[in-house]
Order: C-alpha cells, then structure tokens, then sequence
C-alpha cells in the first residue's frame, strides 16, 4: 500500500526528513514513535501533500503509484486521509454539514456524483451509530464548545465516512486526555480491515495500550531508525528515548 524510499525533505534550508525508508503493508496497522521534534509531523505533513516543503531525494509510492507531484486534493482523492491535529471550529455550521460537504469534496475530486441528502443521511447514521457519535453532536456548530474526546470523535467519525485507504493520524505532542485516548484507540479500531492501512504516529505509548498496532517504528532526526513488533513500544516506555535523541543528527 505505502512504500517510502529514502525520502528527504526540508524546509527552507532547514533539512527535516533525512532518508525516510517506511513499508506499510495493506490491512496493517503501524505506530511511528520517537523524541520531540524527530520529524513525525513533518512526516505526515508531507504524505498528505501539505505545501512548503522540498522533497530533495526519494519518492513515495500508494498502490504502486508514485505521488510526490500529486496535489493534496488528488492524494485525498486516492484515499490517503491526515487527521487534523487541531481541529477546525466552525460557528454556525452544523458538524453534519460539514460532514456531508468533505465527503462531496472526495466524491467530487474522484468524478463522482454528489450524494442525495438521504444517502448521505443512511452514511451519517451508521458510522455515528458504530462510533457513538450522538445525533445532538451531529446538530452542533463543528467542534466549537466541543471537549477534547468529542472533537476526536468527530474527527474518527469523519475518517469513518470518507473510508480512507491509509489513514494518518497524528497524536500532538500534549497528549489526549484519557477520554479522547479511548475515543481514538476505539475508533481506530472500529475502523481498522484488511483493506485499510493505518499510520499511528504517537509521542507516547499509552494509546497503543489500546491500539495494538502491528509494528512500530522509531524515528529519530528525521528517519526510521528500529522497527519491531508491539514489545517495542513497551520497551520505549521503559527506556525513554535517550537513546535515540540525536542519533542520526
Ligand atoms: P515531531 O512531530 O517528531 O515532534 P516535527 O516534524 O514537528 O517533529 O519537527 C521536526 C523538526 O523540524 C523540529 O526541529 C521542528 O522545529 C522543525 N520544523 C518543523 N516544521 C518546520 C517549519 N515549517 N519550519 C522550520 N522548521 C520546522
Ligand atoms: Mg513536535
Ligand atoms: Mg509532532
């Protein structure tokens, strides 16, 4: 599904990814893990196809496709999904509506026809249903006055309906309180089939107590330096990172 070779990028002339080499397979679930500020955001940024940065070596193949000079909207299109790491706030537009304007996005970016209110109202419930997400929620202007738990619900609920391929997403560094953290690892795993991929990227080890992803990576000055299996992010953990902050720096 993701295969990323010796990917390097930077911004201005600051170098951030420095020979990024990730294989995640289709139907798997892997965690990135690593110090503050060793390029796990930047990391996602760039697979999603956030502008401002150069990518100066390497490439980055989905279903075999590279898609380096792919726009966001495309690589969206394609199913490649970025959990947003602050939410939107929205007065005055109800989470369903924004709901229902994403998924046309998608459907439009791919040369679908828009979905009738009432599909789009049969989508809405099953995955709100399955996810718990309450049809008050739904009525309420998007994520403002929201807690930190409902805001990650929506944004699972939106990962939901849009049935990304790969799905990203990234944990910020303060950490979500045990509400969000249980919102997040029961999504996520609502959510994870053999046809999805899912990358976890997460400064912390108490969410894939949760989430059992099936292997985890450490990154440390902007490249995958070990890969293990579940046991790995316990011995971090146990560990901290000092041995990894700047190792390859
Ligand atoms: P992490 O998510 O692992 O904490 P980041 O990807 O956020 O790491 O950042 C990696 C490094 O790149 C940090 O030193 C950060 O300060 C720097 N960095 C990130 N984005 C930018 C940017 N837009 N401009 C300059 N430096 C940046
Ligand atoms: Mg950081
Ligand atoms: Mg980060």
């Amino acid at each position: 599904m993701l295969k990323i070779k010796n990917l390097h990028a930077s911004v201005g002339d600051r170098q951030i990814l420095r020979g990024v080499d990730l294989e995640v397979p289709t139907g798997e679930v892997h965690a990135i893990m690593g110090p503050n500020g060793s390029g796990k955001s930047t990391l996602s940024y760039v697979l999603a196809g956030r502008d401002g940065y150069d990518i100066t070596e390497g490439e980055i193949l989905f279903d075999g496709e590279e898609i380096l000079d792919k726009p966001a909207e495309e690589r969206a299109a394609l199913g490649i999904f970025l959990a947003f790491q602050y939410p939107l706030e929205i007065p005055g537009v109800a989470t369903m509506t924004f709901l229902k304007a994403a998924l046309n996005a998608q459907r439009k970016a791919r040369g679908e026809a828009e979905l009738t209110t009432p599909d789009f109202m049969r989508r809405v419930k099953g995955a709100a249903e399955k996810l718990n997400v309450t049809q008050e929620m739904l009525r309420r202007p998007l994520n403002v006055g929201f807690s930190g738990g409902e805001k990650k619900r929506n944004e699972i609920l939106q990962m939901a309906l849009l049935e990304p391929k790969l799905a990203i997403l990234d944990e910020t560094d303060s950490g979500l309180d045990i509400d969000a953290l249980r919102v997040v690892s029961d999504g996520v795993n609502a959510l994870r089939s053999p046809k999805r991929s899912m990358l976890v990227i997460t400064h912390y080890q108490r969410l894939l107590d949760h989430i059992v992803p099936d292997v985890v990576h450490v990154m440390s000055a902007g490249r995958i330096v070990r890969s293990g299996g579940p046991e790995l992010a316990l011995e971090l953990e146990a560990k901290g990172y000092a041995d990894y902050v700047g190792a390859a720096a």
